[in-house]
């Protein structure tokens, strides 16, 4: 339901539980992270309210700089630790907002050649479709570019990856995303947020990626590209939300 990103300049685990709590007002019944832990991705995930997340973190903190975080709204797969996001696959961690309609089709092609999954979500073939084009060699875009024409549905997702901590992809297909351009003390940061009050506290420096657009983030800036794989430049605003 709420999705956030983080290229930080310190450890964001705190920053996206914060974030998260903005995005509360759109309801949600789980909650989880994953950060780059020494380069590997950790996942920490509770059902109910965000303060379970947060003391599960507290037992088990994260200290990772880079990171994507997110409130679930069930649509398939109750609401439990095991169904919440992010869901993984080899080297690969998502979030995603929506639904993915053709789930069931992708699943079982995927569990043909030998997936397994471990949740019960549409969510988790996009993260098993990635993860193999990974293990095939891809890029982590090269990866993303082809799976994204893949997933049918409404839906806005965010990647992070195992072994790139100055990397994270965002793409949006009927649900809204946005990128966020640290500023001031956060200079050299990037977010990506489902709406700008989630990224407030952060930034109100945003690009609205348009219909089809997935883009591509490190502490240098993004590169956006279209539906048709075309770099394209979105125009960054100013987006004052009280913070
Ligand atoms: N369809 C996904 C799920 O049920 C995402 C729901 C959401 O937008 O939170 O896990």
């Amino acid at each position: 339901c709420g999705i956030v990103g983080i290229l930080g300049n310190g450890p964001v685990a705190g920053l996206l539980v914060e974030a998260l709590g903005r995005l509360e007002y759109r309801g949600y019944d789980s909650a989880g992270i994953a950060t780059l832990e020494g380069g590997k991705l950790v996942r920490r995930r509770a059902a109910g309210k965000l303060k379970n997340l947060e003391a599960l973190l507290a037992a088990e903190p994260l200290y990772g700089h880079s990171g994507v975080g997110h409130t679930r709204w069930a649509t398939h797969g109750k609401p439990t630790a095991e169904n919440a996001h992010p869901h993984r696959n080899g080297k690969v961690a998502v979030v995603h907002n929506g639904i993915i309609e053709n789930f069931r089709a992708l699943r079982e092609e995927l569990k043909a050649r030998g997936h397994a999954f471990e949740s019960e979500t549409d969510t988790e073939v996009v993260a098993h479709l990635v993860g193999e084009a990974l293990a095939q060699g891809l890029s982590p875009l090269e990866a993303v570019a082809e799976s994204l024409p893949k997933l049918k549905g409404a839906f806005a997702l965010a990647f992070l990856f195992e072994g790139e901590d100055d990397l994270l992809i965002g793409a949006r297909a009927g649900a809204p995303l946005a990128i966020g351009f640290g500023i001031g003390a956060r200079d050299g940061e990037i977010y990506l947020g489902s709406d700008a009050i989630a990224l407030a506290p952060l930034t109100d420096q945003l690009a609205y990626l348009e219909e089809g657009d997935y883009a591509v983030l490190t502490r240098q800036g993004a590169k956006i590209f279209d539906a048709a794989n075309l770099p394209v430049e979105r125009k960054r605003v100013s987006a004052p939300v009280s913070a």
